[in-house]
């Protein structure tokens, strides 16, 4: 028996999986891994945009924007591929508990996961937040603004900084998203990594909490996690291709 045959009959016995994506899902839709180096985003060191310098210098947050500027073209044009699919279909089949992300590119909700299935552990990038009063932008909002020369864009409302609604590397994480995930993790009865090299913390602690609580534990990812020792099944390989092949084969033998 290979492993994908058998990941796909411990979904046939699962009813509330948790599905944890991470960039490695989101790379074969074409939104870069700001942790993996390449092209233009190299220009773009996620230790020279943390939050306090995002907080403390003007030249950080022009840097910022300049980044988001050019990556919201490519977040507004993404489209959901056959990893995001397969999840939408254990949706569909009822099997699904909710998708925990750390992805802030939408592509979950766009493949057919309704929104509220779905937790954005580090926030998205397809809004723009106050600092200051919490007011939200839509993100296409804020693009027009950036396209039409403003190099940081501030508060309509109270003139406050504005960021990304993204959570920054510093920065803590948002709470009720957080204390959810952690809920979800404990209650579900597979908990299923994709794409994620589960080494942000404390985003890497709900596997852990899933396998504690009695969860089964499958990881999928290109390559080895710190965790896979605790997994059930480890399956190193592409994410969209991994995951479609499960859920055809749950397909196949939830007919029979
Ligand atoms: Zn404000």
């Amino acid at each position: 028996m290979n492993k994908i045959d058998t990941v796909s009959d411990i979904v046939l016995q699962s009813k509330k999986i948790v599905v944890f994506t991470g960039a490695g899902i989101s790379t074969e839709s074409g939104i870069p891994d700001f942790r993996s180096p390449g092209g233009i985003w190299d220009r773009f060191d996620p230790n020279e945009l943390t939050y306090q310098k995002f907080l403390s210098s003007q030249i950080s947050r022009e840097k910022y924007w300049e980044r988001q500027k050019i990556l919201w073209p490519l977040i507004a044009a993404a489209k959901p591929n056959p990893g995001h699919c397969a999840i939408a279909e254990l949706y569909r089949m009822d099997k699904l508990d909710c998708v925990i992300t750390q992805n802030g590119d939408d592509l979950h909700q766009k493949s057919g996961v309704p929104e509220e299935r779905v937790i954005e552990l580090h926030g998205t990038f397809k809004r723009a937040i106050c600092l200051e009063c919490g007011q939200k932008y839509p993100g296409e909002e804020v693009q027009v603004r950036l396209e039409s020369g403003e190099k940081v864009p501030t508060c309509i409302i109270c003139g406050g900084i504005m960021k990304p609604d993204v959570v920054s590397f510093g920065q803590a994480m948002p709470e009720r998203e957080t204390r959810e995930a952690e809920k979800r993790s404990a209650t579900c009865d597979l908990f299923l990594v994709a794409g994620s090299s589960l080494v942000v913390y404390p985003a890497a602690r709900m596997p852990l909490i899933a396998k504690n609580n009695g969860a089964k534990l499958v990881i999928i990812n290109l390559t080895p996690t710190p965790h896979d020792r605790y997994a059930d099944i480890v399956i190193n390989g592409q994410t969209g291709e991994v995951l479609s092949q499960i859920v055809e084969q749950v397909k196949a033998k939830s007919k029979k």
